[in-house]
C-alpha cells in the first residue's frame, strides 16, 4: 500500500509512512506501532511526562525482510526527520558534545514478548560525546559508565560479539582493582573498561567501534529487526501462537537516566496487585539505578510504598498518573518509570498480566467502582484461568524457598492445575493401599493407563515422565480435578524398584514430593497447600452470577460417582451429561465378577455374574440420581473393549513363563494359561475401532440389559421415596440407525417391564452419543430413534482425523502443533472446520427429524472456552465438562452468548 502521508514534522513525501512520532500515534494503532509504541503514543497524548521519541512501524520490519534485509526506501530519511523533531523537543542534539541527545532503541511487537528481542541503550555516545556528557553532568563516572554499557550492548546485539567476553573483561578489571561490585569502579577504572571494550570490538570484528551516532542508529534499527527472527523470539512465538508475519516495531526514545545519583531511580509498578487483584500500587524501584539493574537482581529493589518516604512529591505524581492511566484504559496497568534528578518520566504502560484470582477480583471491583459494566467484566476475565481459584495452591514464598534450596527437580507439562504434596508412590496399587490408610500420596508413573485408574483418583496428584496434555494421566486428572504434571522427561522412573532419579537425586517410595500442576514444577520435599472453598470465593460467585444471566446454554458436568455429582452441583452444574459406568466396574469387589462375566464359557455362567453385578449397579445409580435430585443424569451404557477389564497380555505372558520355569505350581500355571488363551482370543489389532460401544452391547446384550435394569430400578425406588430422579440412557458409538433402533426397542421393553413391576410410569429418555462420522452424517435417520444427541468429541475427533489419540500425542501430534501443521491440538480445542462441520450437520439432521431433540457435548472440549463458543454458535442446549471446569464453562458460555449477540448486532 503506497500512500501520500505527512512525514514527521510536516514534510510531505510520496513515500510510505514508516515512522510515527509518539504524538502522531494512539492506543488503537498496536498492529502498526506495537504494544510499546502505541502505549507511548497514548501516554504522550494524555499529557504524561514521556521522554520524546518515535516508532518505526511493524510494516517497516516486514518491508526490511521483503527488501532482502535492507531498510526500505524512505525509512532512513523519515527517521532522521523524526530525530530532528526529538532534538527540538528536548533542546538536545544527537552527536553534539555540548548538549548530547542519547536514545534507546527498543523492539516492541504487537504482543508483549518479554525479553525475547533486543534493546540498545545510551546510543549516540562516542569519545567526544562522553566527555561532553561528563562536563554537562559534572559526573565523569556516570558518563563513562553509560559509555561502557553502550559499547557492551551494542557490541553484543549489533556487532554480534558474545556477551561473556565483555563480562570477563569487566571482571578482570574488578579483580585488578580489588573490588567486587560494578558500582565500586571509579571514573578512571571505567575509562579503562571502555578502552578494553573497544579493543575487544576491534579484535572480534576487525573494525573500530563506530563513532558516528547516525551510523550507530541505523545499525541498531536493523539489529532490532533482525532480532524478530532470532532463535529466542521464534521459539517464544511458537509457544505462544504469535504469527511470524506480525513483525516488530522499533522505538527510538530519548534516554533518561535513573542512575544520576540519589535523586534518580527506576522502577515498575502495577495499579493493582497482579497476584491477588487488591487495589494497591504494587511494584518496586531502585534508586540510582537503570532498568537492567532491577531485572538483573544484583541489588534488591525496594517496595513501591517506600518511594513515598524517599521522594514524596514524585510518589504522589506517579500515584496520580497510575490512577489516571487505569481510569483511561479501564484496566489494571503495568507501568515503567524512571526518575532523573527528581523528575518523573513514564516509559511504558500496558494491561497487566495477572493470575486468575487477580482477574476476578479486579474485574468485579471495577464494576463496583463504576469503571466498567457487568458485561465487560464477564468478557474480559480469561475463563480458563478461573480454575486457579478452586484448586489447592502453594504459597509462592514457600516455593521460592525450595527452589533456593535446590529442590526444584524438574519441570514438565502443566497438565492439570492445582498443588499436591505427598509421599511418592510408583504403582496404582500402592497408591490405593496408602491412601486407604489415610496417607497423602503422589502417584508417579512413566505414563498411566486405565488399569492405574483406582490408584490415580485416590492420589493427591499425578506425575508422569511421558505423555502430553491429553495423555491418559492428564485427561483423568483434569476430570477428577487433580493436579497433574505430565511428560517430565528429565525423570527416570523405575516402578519395580520404587524410585525415580533426576540428575543426581534419587527419590524413593515414601519420600515427600510436591507438584504444581499450574506451572509443571516438581519439587523434592513437602510444601504447605491451602484449599480455597468455592462458596467462600465471593467475587467469583458474583461474577458467575452475572454470567448466568447472560448465557443461553446450560452447563452440565461429567461425573461417575455421587461425590462428583455433589461437587458438580456445588459448582453450579445443571445436570450430569456423562456418567461413564465402566469406572464402577474397576472397583475392587466388582472387578473379579466383571472378569467372570467376560470369561464365562456359557450363558448361564455369564448371567449368574451379571445377576451379582446388578445390585452393585443399582446402588451406584441410586447414589448419583439422589445426589442430582431434580436434575437430569445421562448414564452411558458400557463402552470400552472388554480386554480393559482383564490382565494385560504381556503380564500374562511373563507370569506363565515364570510359572513354567519354576515348575512348582502346576494348577496356577494351568489357570493362567487358560486365561492367557482367552485374552489372546480377545486380542484386537485396533481395539478402539473394535468390539466396544454399542457393538459390544449388541454382542453381549446381557450387560446392557443389566445396566438398564439397574438404572430404572434405582429411579423407580427413588421416585417412590420422593426423590425427583431423572435418568437418561445413553447408547455409545452408534454408527447406523439400525443399531440404535434395536437397542432402543430392547431398552424400552426393559423400562416398561420394570416400571410395571414397580408401579411407576416416569418417562426415561433414550438417546445416543454422536462420536463417529457416520452418526453425524446420518443424524436425521438416527434421531428418529434417539431423543437426544450428546457429542462425544473425543472419539469424534479420533475418528474424523483418523488419529489414535493414545498414539498421536507421543508420536506426532505435539510436533504437528509446534510446526503449525495443525493450528491447535484438536483433542483440546475443537476442530471447527472438520469435526465442527460434522457437528453442524448432525444438529441440522437431528432437529429436522425431531425439533425438540436435546443436544449437548460431553467430550473433553465441553470445558474448553473456544470449543464452548462453537457449541453456542451451533445451537447446542448444554455443554458438559468435568466438575472443576463447570465454573469455567459458566463463564465461557456467557462470553459466547455476549459475543454472538455482538456479531448478530
Ligand atoms: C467421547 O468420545 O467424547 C466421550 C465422551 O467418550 P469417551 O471419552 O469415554 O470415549
Ligand atoms: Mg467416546
Amino acid at each position: 500500500m503506497v500512500q501520500t502521508a505527512t512525514a514527521p514534522s510536516g514534510a510531505t513525501t510520496t513515500d510510505k509512512k514508516w515512522v510515527y512520532l509518539f504524538r502522531e500515534g494512539n492506543a488503537g494503532m498496536r498492529d502498526l506501532l506495537g504494544g510499546k509504541g502505541a502505549g507511548c503514543a497514548e501516554m504522550t497524548n494524555a499529557g504524561l511526562p514521556v521522554p520524546p521519541g518515535f516508532t518505526i512501524t511493524t510494516e517497516a520490519c516486514n518491508a526490511y525482510y521483503d527488501n532482502g534485509r535492507q531498510l526500505p526506501p524512505g525509512l532512513w530519511e523519515q527517521t532522521q526527520e523524526a530525530l530532528r523533531d526529538v532534538e527540538e523537543a528536548t533542546g538536545k542534539r544527537f552527536g553534539d558534545p555540548a548538549n548530547p541527545l542519547l536514545v534507546s532503541v527498543r523492539s516492541g511487537a504487537r504482543f508483549s514478548m518479554p525479553g525475547m528481542m533486543d534493546t540498545v541503550l545510551n546510543l549516540g555516545l562516542n569519545d567526544e560525546v562522553a566527555r561532553g556528557l561528563a562536563t554537562l553532568t559534572g559526573n565523569e563516572r556516570f558518563a563513562q559508565d553509560a559509555y561502557r554499557r553502550f559499547i557492551q550492548l551494542f557490541g553484543k546485539i549489533v556487532l554480534g560479539v558474545e556477551g561473556d567476553v565483555f563480562e570477563h573483561a569487566l571482571d578482570g578489571i574488578k579483580r585488578e582493582k580489588g573490588v567486587t561490585g560494578d558500582t565500586d569502579l571509579d571514573a578512571a577504572a571505567l575509562r579503562e573498561v571502555v578502552a578494553r571494550f573497544k579493543g575487544i570490538v576491534r579484535e572480534r570484528t576487525g573494525a573500530n567501534f563506530p563513532t558516528d551516532p547516525r551510523e550507530q542508529l541505523r545499525r541498531a534499527v536493523m539489529a532490532v529487526f533482525q532480532s524478530w527472527n532470532g532463535r529466542r523470539a521464534i521459539d517464544y512465538r511458537r509457544r505462544n501462537k504469535i504469527a511470524d508475519s506480525l513483525g516488530t516495531a522499533v522505538n527510538v526514545q530519548t534516554m533518561v537516566f535513573g542512575n544520576m545519583g540519589s535523586d534518580s531511580g527506576t522502577g515498575v509498578a502495577f495499579t493493582r496487585n497482579p497476584s491477588t487483584g487488591e487495589r494497591t500500587l504494587y511494584g518496586e524501584f531502585l534508586m540510582d539505578a537503570q532498568g537492567e539493574d532491577v531485572v538483573a537482581g544484583i541489588r534488591t529493589p525496594e517496595p513501591i510504598s517506600a518511594l513515598e518516604r524517599r521522594a514524596p512529591a514524585v510518589y504522589k505524581e506517579f500515584a496520580d498518573i497510575a490512577d489516571r492511566m487505569e481510569r483511561h484504559y479501564k484496566d489494571v496497568q503495568d507501568l515503567e518509570f524512571t526518575i532523573e534528578r527528581g523528575t518523573l518520566y513514564m516509559l511504558q504502560t500496558r494491561s497487566a498480566k495477572r493470575t486468575g484470582p487477580a482477574w476476578v477480583k479486579s474485574s468485579v471491583d471495577m464494576v463496583r467502582e463504576g469503571l466498567i459494566d457487568e458485561e465487560e467484566a464477564i468478557k474480559r476475565v480469561p475463563a480458563a484461568d478461573i480454575v486457579q481459584l478452586l484448586l489447592p495452591r502453594f504459597d509462592q514464598a514457600e516455593k521460592d524457598r525450595l527452589q533456593r534450596e535446590g529442590k526444584l527437580l524438574a519441570t514438565g507439562l502443566n497438565a492439570s492445575p492445582g498443588a499436591a504434596t505427598g509421599k511418592a508412590v510408583f504403582t496404582a496399587d500402592r497408591s490405593e493401599e496408602w491412601a486407604r490408610e489415610g496417607q497423602a500420596v503422589v502417584l508417579v508413573r512413566p505414563e498411566t493407563s486405565p488399569e492405574d485408574y483406582h490408584g490415580m483418583i485416590v492420589a493427591k496428584g499425578i506425575l508422569t515422565a511421558r505423555g502430553g496434555a491429553t495423555s491418559h494421566a492428564a485427561v483423568v486428572a483434569r476430570g477428577a480435578g487433580l493436579p497433574c504434571v505430565a511428560g517430565a522427561g528429565d525423570l527416570t522412573i523405575d516402578a519395580e524398584k520404587g524410585e525415580m532419579r533426576v540428575g543426581g537425586t534419587v527419590i524413593k517410595e515414601g519420600e515427600d514430593i510436591s507438584i504444581d500442576g499450574a506451572t509443571g514444577e516438581v519439587f523434592a520435599g513437602k510444601l504447605d497447600t491451602f484449599n480455597p472453598s468455592f462458596k467462600d470465593e465471593a467475587d467469583l460467585q458474583t461474577l458467575l452470577g452475572w454470567a448466568d444471566t447472560k448465557r443461553r446454554m446450560q452447563v452440565w458436568a461429567n461425573g461417575d460417582y455421587p461425590q462428583d455429582a455433589a461437587r458438580a452441583r456445588e459448582f453450579g452444574a445443571q445436570g450430569i451429561g456423562l456418567c461413564r459406568t465402566e469406572h464402577m466396574f474397576f472397583q475392587q469387589e466388582r472387578l473379579p465378577i466383571v472378569q467372570e462375566m467376560i470369561l464365562a464359557k456359557d450363558d448361564a455362567t455369564r448371567q449368574d455374574a451379571l445377576d451379582r453385578l446388578l445390585p452393585f449397579q443399582t446402588e451406584d445409580f441410586r447414589g448419583i440420581l439422589r445426589a442430582m435430585d431434580g436434575l437430569p443424569v445421562v448414564i452411558r451404557l458400557i463402552d470400552p473393549p472388554l480386554h480393559e477389564f482383564l490382565p494385560s497380555l504381556q503380564d500374562l505372558l511373563v507370569e506363565t513363563t515364570e510359572l513354567r520355569v519354576r515348575g512348582d505350581n502346576p494348577e496356577e500355571l494351568a489357570r493362567k494359561e487358560e486365561l492367557l488363551a482367552q485374552v489372546e482370543a480377545m486380542h484386537e489389532q485396533n481395539p478402539m475401532l473394535g468390539l466396544r460401544g454399542i457393538r459390544l452391547g449388541l454382542t453381549f446384550p446381557g450387560i446392557i440389559d443389566m445396566q438398564a435394569r439397574a438404572i430404572v430400578t434405582a429411579m423407580c425406588e427413588l421416585v417412590k421415596e420422593g426423590v425427583d430422579a431423572k435418568p437418561e440412557i445413553m447408547v455409545p458409538l452408534v454408527g447406523h440407525v439400525n443399531e440404535m433402533r434395536i437397542v432402543r426397542e430392547r431398552l424400552e421393553r426393559i423400562v416398561a417391564e420394570i416400571q410395571g413391576v414397580q408401579g411407576t410410569s416416569v418417562h426415561v429418555k433414550i438417546g445416543t452419543m454422536v462420536e463417529v462420522p457416520r452418526a453425524a452424517l446420518t443424524a436425521e435417520a438416527i434421531a428418529g430413534d434417539a431423543e437426544f444427541f450428546s457429542f462425544g468429541t473425543n472419539d469424534l475427533t479420533q475418528t474424523t482425523f483418523g488419529y489414535s489419540r493414545d498414539d498421536a500425542e507421543g508420536k506426532f501430534l505435539l510436533r504437528y502443533v509446534e510446526e503449525k501443521i495443525l493450528p491447535e491440538n484438536p483433542f483440546q480445542v475443537l476442530d471447527r472446520d472438520g469435526v465442527g462441520s460434522l457437528m453442524r450437520q448432525a444438529v441440522a439432521g437431528g432437529r429436522k427429524a425431531r425439533p425438540d431433540i436435546e443436544l449437548g457435548i460431553c467430550g473433553e472440549h465441553g470445558g474448553d472456552p473456544s470449543s464452548i463458543e462453537f457449541c453456542d454458535e451451533i445451537g447446542l442446549n448444554y455443554v458438559s465438562c468435568s466438575p472443576f471446569r463447570v465454573p469455567v464453562a459458566r463463564l465461557a458460555a456467557a462470553q459466547a452468548s455476549l459475543q454472538r449477540g455482538e456479531r448478530d448486532r
